[in-house]
């Protein structure tokens, strides 16, 4: 299994697309809206029916995996089966921490982080790192399954199989 930590806030929405809602005259104050071109990259890595989710995001405090489901779904992410969990709340801790503990409790062949954040500890190696004012952009998405592609590659070839 692949797995994406996925943060929200500056991944999934950005500053720009608030600026933008806000001109257009709908205002988007708590910053829910995600912005579509990175909906639509998100969408194009999740062609690969390998990869799940795992919200890393401060979001994961507030709603519940349904009802995050559900406004994916509704901002236009094909998710529904694909979000399976959240990273653990250690508050004093780094982000990087949290999604360690998720990694030592749970089984996975490899991973990324989308985070516009740099919190990351031991696993900052595996950060892809998005600008908050733009959000998860296909140079991200592009990037991140070269990575997990190529775990995949090497696990073939450690078990013979190509
Ligand atoms: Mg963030």
């Amino acid at each position: 299994m692949k797995i994406i930590f996925l943060d929200i806030d500056g991944v999934m929405n950005s500053g720009n697309h608030c600026i933008a809602l806000y001109n257009a005259g709908t205002p988007d104050f708590r910053c829910r809206r995600f912005t579509p071109q990175s909906v639509k990259a998100l969408n194009w890595l999740l062609q690969d029916e390998e990869i799940r989710i795992v919200v890393s995001s401060t979001w994961r405090l507030s709603w519940k995996i349904d009802e995050l489901k559900k406004h994916f779904e509704k901002e236009g992410v094909e998710v529904a089966d694909r979000i399976i969990g959240y990273t653990p709340n250690f508050p004093r801790e780094k982000r990087g921490a949290e999604i360690q503990h998720w990694l030592a409790s749970h089984s996975c062949d490899t991973f990324v982080i989308f985070d516009d954040d740099s919190d990351m500890g031991e696993v900052k190696k595996r950060l892809i790192k998005t600008d908050n004012r733009v959000g998860l952009t296909m140079k991200h998405v592009r990037r991140a399954k070269k990575w997990l592609d190529k775990a995949n590659q090497d696990m073939k070839q450690a078990i013979g199989s190509e």
